[in-house]
């Protein structure tokens, strides 16, 4: 009988029938549980009748009189004219739309009550379609004992519907136990927490003195209780994902200082302090059983390769597989190349393994990969399909984490025999904060916070396209003193096949254009080995400018290159742009970033491209645009799905975020039975995946 109210739907109301239940469900809302989860947006004060004396424009006010006059007026447009007066003063309704019933109700000396926004009009004080009800004088005149609730809607669902039914929900809550209380007498006073049901009471039916302002900002404890709770629910579920992987089996690699060493002889540079640091804190976890999950944030440049093949190293040194997962076919190729390069002087074969590994050549990796030849593996997604058979996988590194889902995280133990592999996955995207302690709370993280030496900030000009002609002669300029240039064609388009066609009319006029320079283009619909001999071209020198979709974003590396003119930069994400601005300022010369947008800019539009102009830090562009767009926009749409909280909001409740990780440790330690109640109540869907 417990917590019941999740499980009776809408349809069990009065009144709902089919119809309704579409409209409710298109507001998420299914169950009773929904409807009170379903939070006011503000409220109206219709707890006290206001006199007319004493009437404030702009403030929504019960008001009652008597009706002198109701006149039709044929102003600019017709509207009936109703005169009432209580003895403190007098007001104006003004209804453009009305029948001839209404009018003839209003006859003087009628007793009308309404609601309504007192504004200043053409007869002084008037409210324009106020809700109104003629009163008879038997009828008691009473108002609201509480506040009223203003719910998010949509159309054809009226406030008074919503109203009603959720008075109705309510209503069930009688029961004990029809929403159960999953947080302990204790935790609620340590951390001054109201109980859930007067929460939701106070919230749908607040007293007349409530404290609407803090209601309005979401500052409430009422508020801050279900918010709370619902972050509960949220990082409980990522630690139980978390428990599952650590409490499997996995293979204890030791740093055994053999291939590690000699990688770093033979590496031209010495590691930065924050890569030995990260480095070392990946090689200690890499030696205990429990499987390793951390997460390593590293600015772009910051070196994070040279880390993630010491952890490579770690597993060969054991005897094990470490497979590299890259999200996009270029980066991978560009990690098959370093690594191949880095490795095959140790003597470690490196596997190479695509979606686009066809015929032949995906037999002979897959056998590799399968006989164990190969101890390093490098590639895409396609690395974890069904097919791949691996002979020994200790590790898997999975680059730029946040394209892929906890799921696949949890699927890996199937690749590795028995024992579950240790996963290291690689950011380049600074999450802020607030993400970072609820997104991803199940990963440990070390943040590689220094960038090689020898680099120059790259200096950014946020410029219109209207100046085109001068950014083309400047590329010419820059190029024929010796430098390269990137030129990135960004499209609104998802389609890919619209963004290679927009890049290549862009080469195309720039070849015009530009006849003393030679010009590569390079996009995600070319053959592998085209896009390896344009980049190949491009690093060598042979290419001054090489025009590119997005899809250089990631990885690619050429030092030289010191101009990146970013087409309608306006449509990216900062985040984005931060990696594409990463391309360049890798060598010696100072480089320039050209966002060339297209104006007009909105308002957040100029202020987003401001900040990357101003900074060059990722971890203050990614807070930034996390407070401009928002989390979904910042961690890309295929995690919004975690979150997508109904009631909390990651920013207006980030100062919750540190007593909810408290609150969930105690609720392992002391109160482990509340913790499943938890989680369905608020994440019916996110569980699922938490099976594998
Ligand atoms: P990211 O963190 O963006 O993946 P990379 O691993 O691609 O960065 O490294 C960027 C460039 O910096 C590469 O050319 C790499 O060889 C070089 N690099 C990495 N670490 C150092 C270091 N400690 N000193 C000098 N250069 C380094
Ligand atoms: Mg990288």
């Amino acid at each position: 009988m417990a917590d019941k109210l999740h499980e009776i739907p809408v349809t069990s109301l009065k009144g709902v029938g089919a119809a309704l239940a579409d409209k409710l469900a298109k507001i998420g809302i299914h169950t009773l549980q929904d409807l009170l989860f379903h939070l006011p947006l503000r409220y109206q004060d219709r707890t006290r009748i206001t006199p007319l004396g004493t009437l404030q424009f702009g403030m929504d006010a019960v008001i009652q009189g008597t009706v002198v006059a109701a006149d039709i007026v044929n102003g600019r447009r017709r509207s009936l004219l109703c005169r009432v007066q209580d003895g403190t003063g007098s007001i104006s309704l003004r209804f453009y739309h009305f029948s001839g019933a209404q009018r003839n109700a209003m006859k003087r000396g009628a007793i009308i009550r309404c609601f309504g926004e007192p504004r200043r009009g053409a007869s002084g004080l008037e409210m324009y379609h106020p809700e109104y009800r003629i009163i008879s004088d038997d009828q008691t005149t009473t108002v609201e004992d509480t506040l009223t609730p203003v719910y998010p809607s949509t159309e054809g669902l009226t406030q008074q519907r919503l109203r009603t039914l959720c008075s109705q929900a309510l209503g069930f809550m009688h029961h004990p136990d029809a929403l159960q209380e999953w947080l302990p007498a204790s935790l609620l006073s340590a951390y001054h927490q109201w109980p859930l049901v007067e929460a939701i009471r106070y919230l749908h039916n607040p007293p007349p003195d409530a404290d609407v302002q803090t209601m309005l900002e979401g500052q409430h404890p009422a508020q801050h209780r279900l918010a709370f709770e619902e972050l509960l629910a949220h990082h409980l579920s990522l630690q139980k994902i978390r428990y599952r992987i650590r409490r499997q089996e996995g293979h204890p690699m030791p740093a055994r200082h053999k291939l590690t060493t000699q990688f770093l002889e033979q590496l031209p540079f010495t590691p930065t302090g924050a890569q030995q640091r990260v480095a070392k804190e990946i090689g200690q976890d890499l030696s205990q059983s429990a499987p390793m999950l951390r997460l390593v944030q590293g600015d772009v440049g910051s070196g994070k390769t040279v880390v993630a093949a010491l952890a490579a190293l770690q597993a060969v040194e054991n005897d094990f597989q470490a497979a590299l997962m890259a999200p996009t076919e270029i980066l991978a190729e560009q990690h098959y190349a370093n690594f191949s390069q880095w490795l095959r002087p140790l003597g470690i074969t490196v596997a190479w393994l695509t979606g686009k590994t066809k015929g032949k050549k995906r037999e002979q990796q897959l056998e590799l990969i399968r006989t164990g030849e190969a101890a390093v593996i490098i590639g895409t997604h396609a690395l974890f399909q069904e097919e791949v058979t691996f002979n020994r996988l200790g590790l898997a590194i999975i680059d730029e984490q946040h394209r892929f889902g906890v799921h696949q995280r949890l699927a890996l133990k199937e690749k590795g025999h028995g024992a579950t592999p240790h996963q290291l996955i690689m950011t380049a995207t600074p999450i802020p904060r607030t993400l970072a302690m609820s997104v991803y709370s199940d990963l440990d993280c070390s943040v590689i916070d220094e960038l090689p030496p020898g680099r120059t900030p790259v200096n950014t000009i946020v410029i219109s396209d209207d100046r085109r002609d001068q950014i083309i002669g400047r590329v010419r300029d820059a190029c024929l003193e010796g430098r390269q240039a990137y030129w990135v064609c960004t499209l609104i388009e998802e389609s890919e096949a619209l963004q290679c066609q927009a890049a290549e009319v862009t080469a195309e006029k720039l070849r015009e254009l530009l006849p003393e320079l030679s010009i590569g283009l390079i996009h995600g619909r070319m053959k592998a080995t085209e896009k390896a001999e344009v980049m190949e071209a491009f690093k060598e020198g042979h290419l001054h400018l090489l025009v590119a979709t997005t899809v250089i974003e990631v990885g690619v590396d050429v030092p030289n290159a010191s101009l990146m003119i970013i087409e309608n930069p306006e449509r990216l994400g900062l985040a984005q742009l931060h990696q594409l601005r990463g391309r360049v300022g890798r060598g010696k010369v100072a480089s320039h970033c050209v966002l060339m947008y297209h104006g007009p800019l909105s308002q957040q539009g100029k202020e987003r491209l401001q900040v990357m102009r101003d900074s060059t830090d990722g971890f203050v562009i990614a807070e930034k645009d996390l407070e401009l767009r928002g989390p979904g926009e910042v961690l890309g749409t295929r995690q919004t799905g975690m979150i997508d909280f109904r009631v909390a909001d990651l920013q207006r409740d980030e100062q919750l975020l540190d007593t909810v990780k408290q609150a969930a440790s105690l609720l392992m330690t002391e109160h482990p039975e509340s913790i499943e109640p938890l989680i369905r109540r608020w994440l019916p869907q996110g569980d699922r995946y938490a099976e594998a």
